[in-house]
């Protein structure tokens, strides 16, 4: 078992303090590391790295070229221990290892892409009308805070490290409480990656850690993945310094299912929607609507297929549903199973799951509920686990109407054979990012980021750099001439 400490201004350091965390591997219930609960003292010395690296130098003076190539060198170190780091991720999280390994890849790809972003960002000249010009600069906003989420721990960390480095911005980032492991481990490789000291400082510890940054007077923006609860209070603190904040928040997605639509494909995109990673996933499409024509069908279908989907340990490859990451997020999926059978019909799950080779762990059935009215709990709450929803409806502005009927507005999928259909649809959901005929492919170019309270500010591709770049106005004078007012 291995204690972590902090990595502050390049170096791994001691806490302030010596309370520490737990952290469990959750398909076994067992402690498998421990690190540091930070202390505010703590958050001041890593925003003072932060603070100093980016104000005094020399990351102030690195170019882009420079920023390109530490960039790619972290994708490459990333490639190179990615065996490593997809098995911490598995023990650490509970998922399968396989989706892992994909997490690991996303990470090494997320970091080339904004390396190669890198050398392209620059402002523009404004044509004014006196003999004068305009040049609107990008700079970096400063010092970062970054809070993150345990559902995809290194992802979500690369997420937000890569178009800050990008940017030229410093860091100070928090992983969460459950999940710290992986990006602790790629820490010790960001000096092979030539990041001097100080631009990226981690600091673990839970929510009270996190408030400390959202606080903190030296640190100019807050980037925030997490729960909507959270990212309020989070808004709520940044008031304080009228910090920048950009928030991914949770949602209740819709998943909508025409009668036209490929059977066999749909049936499994519902399945995929919302089971993918335990449905520990912000963009779950956790609300299955279905046509009429094909209800009973589908909702029999899908059904028998999730109950052959193997929960499993989490190592072993041929496990498609691993454990949940922690005690309470178990006994939240739990309560909410039990809530799903006094409001909905049970289709299939509804439990723990326990077998052979699973005798312990926070394991728990895909569980289905069908003939769901959009106005109960299980459809209106965010669960964030395998509980899916099915709702019927009735042609395509019944659809629309319950898809859009909820305070959350991150993702939405479609599926229809009909172009004319699937573009209406397209055009009338209130969310961030809609799939068509699929769900859930997510692409480091394209921008992520959610509607209504599903969040605020887009993460990824060029969107994503844009959050961490403050725009300087320069008027330059061409004319040698007195103003001549007075
Ligand atoms: P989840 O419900 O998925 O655990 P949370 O929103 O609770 O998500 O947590 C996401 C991240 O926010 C974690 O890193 C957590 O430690 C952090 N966090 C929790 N509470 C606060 C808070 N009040 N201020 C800042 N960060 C917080």
């Amino acid at each position: 078992m291995k204690t972590y400490t902090h990595h502050i201004n390049g170096e791994f350091v001691p806490a302030g303090t010596s309370t520490t965390l737990d952290v469990i591997d959750p398909a076994a219930e067992s402690v498998i590391a421990r690190v540091p609960d930070g202390s505010r003292d703590d958050v001041d010395r890593a925003a003072a790295a932060a603070r100093e690296a980016f104000d005094a130098g020399p990351w102030k003076d690195t170019t882009a070229q420079d920023r390109g190539r530490i960039l790619f060198a972290l994708a490459r170190i990333v490639r190179e221990r990615a065996a490593e780091l997809a098995e911490l991720e598995t023990r650490n999280t509970g998922k399968p290892i396989v989706e892992a390994e994909f997490d690991v890849v996303d990470v090494a790809t997320c970091f080339e892409y904004y390396g190669g972003l890198a050398t392209k960002i620059h402002g523009d000249v404004i044509p004014v009308p006196d003999n004068a010009m305009s040049l609107a600069l990008r700079e970096p906003i400063g010092v970062a805070g970054q809070i993150i989420p345990w559902n995809y721990p290194l992802l979500m960390a690369a997420w937000k490290l890569a178009p800050a480095i990008c940017a030229g911005c410093t860091m100070v980032l928090k992983p969460a409480e459950q999940t710290p492991l992986t990006v602790l481990e790629l820490a010790s490789s960001f000096a092979d990656a030539g990041l001097p000291p100080g631009v990226v400082n981690i600091v673990t510890g839970a929510g009270e850690t996190g408030a400390a940054i959202v606080a903190h007077p030296g640190v100019d923006k807050i980037a925030f993945t997490g729960s909507a609860e959270v990212g309020k209070s989070i808004m709520r603190g940044a008031a304080d310094t009228l910090k920048k904040i950009s928030l991914e928040l949770g949602g209740k997605s819709p998943n909508i299912f025409f009668a036209d639509a490929d059977f066999e494909a749909a049936v499994e995109g519902a399945l995929f929607g919302v089971f993918f990673n335990q449905g520990e996933v912000c963009s779950a499409g956790s609300r299955i609507l279905v046509e009429r024509p094909i209800y009973g069908r589908f909702v029999d279908a899908i059904a028998e297929k999730a109950r052959a989907i193997k929960v499993g340990p989490p190592l072993d490859r041929e496990t498609k549903m691993g454990a949940l990451v922690s005690r309470e997020q178990f006994d939240r999926v739990r309560r909410y199973q039990e809530i799903g059978k006094r409001e909905a019909k049970l289709a299939v799950g509804g439990g723990a799951a326990r077998g052979a080779a699973i005798d312990r762990g926070y394991f728990v059935e895909p569980t289905i509920f069908y003939d769901v009215d959009n106005s109960t709990r299980i459809a209106r709450e965010e669960i964030f686990g395998p509980v899916a929803c099915v709702i019927p409806f009735d042609g395509e502005e019944e659809a629309v109407r319950i898809a859009n009927d909820t305070y959350y507005g991150l993702a939405a999928a479609v599926w229809t054979r009909d172009i004319f259909r699937a573009m209406r649809t397209v055009k009338n959901l209130r969310a961030g990012i809609v799939w068509v005929n699929h769900m859930q492919p997510t692409y480091v170019e394209a921008p992520w980021g959610g509607y209504k309270q599903s969040g605020i500010g887009r993460e990824l591709g060029k969107w994503g750099v844009e959050e961490y770049l403050n725009v300087k106005q320069v008027y330059i004078n061409l004319s040698e001439q007195p103003i001549g007012w007075y």
